[in-house]
C-alpha cells in the first residue's frame, strides 16, 4: 500500500472533524512529499533538530503545512521549537512555559500550546502530573501561552503502572490477552480532565488504538506506522 493508499483508508474510517497528525518522525522528504500530495496538511515530529532539517524548506515550499512537536521538548531548544513548529503538543512544566513565553516575546510569534499529562502516573514518562495540571494551565496563561487542550500517551508497559495510586482509583489496569494494557480508562481520564478544564482538543490515539481513542472523545489522532509504514 502506497502512502497516499494508507492516508485514504485512514480517512476513510475516522469521522471528518478528526484532525488527522501525520507522525513523520523518521520518515524521509521523499516520503513527506508523497503524504503532502496525497493532501495531507498536518504533521507531527519528534525531535526538534531532525524537524527542522527536514520541514524548513517544505514549510516555504508548502504554506499550509502545520507541524506539531509531540517530542519531549528540552528548555534550551524552545527558540527552534517556537521558530519552527504550529503548535507544541508537550508542554509539561513550568520551567519549560517559561521557556516557551520568552522564545515567543524574543520572536513576536505567538505558538498555541497543549499540556501532556502523565495519564498513566509512569515514573519514567514525561508528562504533567494529574494534581498539577490546574495549575500548570494558570501558569502557562498568566504567561499569555493559549493552551488548547490536551495530550496524552497511555502506559503499555503493565510492570511499569502496577505500583501506580492512580491507576487504581480509574478502576483498575485491564491487562489484555497478549498482556498489553487495555488504553481506553487512561482515553477516557484524559477526555474527562479536558473537559473539566474546558480544553478543546484532545490529542490522543495512534495507530494501535485510535479507533478506541476516538470512541473516548477523542479529537486529534496521530498515527505514524499506519500511514508511513513500520519504523526500523
Ligand atoms: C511515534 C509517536 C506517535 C505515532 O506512533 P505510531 O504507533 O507509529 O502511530 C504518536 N504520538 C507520539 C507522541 C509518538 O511519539
Amino acid at each position: 500500500m502506497s502512502i497516499s493508499e494508507n492516508l485514504m483508508a485512514i480517512r476513510a474510517s475516522i469521522p471528518a472533524s478528526i484532525t488527522l497528525v501525520a507522525v513523520s518522525k523518521t520518515v524521509d522528504e521523499q516520503r513527506l512529499r508523497e503524504a503532502i500530495a496525497a493532501g495531507q496538511t498536518v504533521f507531527g515530529e519528534n525531535y526538534v533538530q531532525e524537524a527542522k532539517s527536514k520541514w524548513s524548506t517544505l514549510k516555504t515550499e508548502f504554506k499550509g503545512i502545520k507541524l506539531h512537536l509531540i517530542g519531549h521538548l528540552q528548555s534550551n531548544k524552545a527558540d527552534d521549537a517556537v521558530a519552527l513548529f504550529d503548535r507544541i503538543d508537550t508542554l509539561d512544566r513550568v520551567s519549560l512555559a517559561s521557556a516557551l513565553a520568552k522564545a515567543m516575546k524574543k520572536q513576536g510569534r505567538k505558538v498555541p500550546c497543549l499540556l501532556q499529562v502523565n495519564i498513566g502516573d509512569e515514573p519514567q514518562k514525561g508528562g504533567c502530573a494529574i494534581n498539577e495540571l490546574p495549575a500548570l494551565i494558570d501558569f502557562a496563561r498568566g504567561l499569555s501561552i493559549d493552551i488548547e487542550g490536551l495530550m496524552a500517551i497511555p502506559p503499555i508497559d503493565l510492570n511499569a503502572i502496577r505500583s501506580a495510586p492512580s491507576i487504581s482509583e480509574m478502576g483498575g489496569v485491564t491487562a489484555r490477552a497478549d498482556g498489553s494494557v487495555d488504553p481506553r480508562p487512561y482515553f477516557e481520564k484524559l477526555a474527562e480532565l479536558a473537559k473539566a478544564n474546558k480544553l478543546r482538543v484532545i490529542s490522543m490515539g495512534m495507530s494501535g488504538d485510535y479507533e478506541a481513542a476516538i470512541a473516548c472523545g477523542s479529537t486529534e489522532v496521530r498515527i505514524g506506522s499506519v500511514i508511513f509504514g513500520a519504523r526500523s
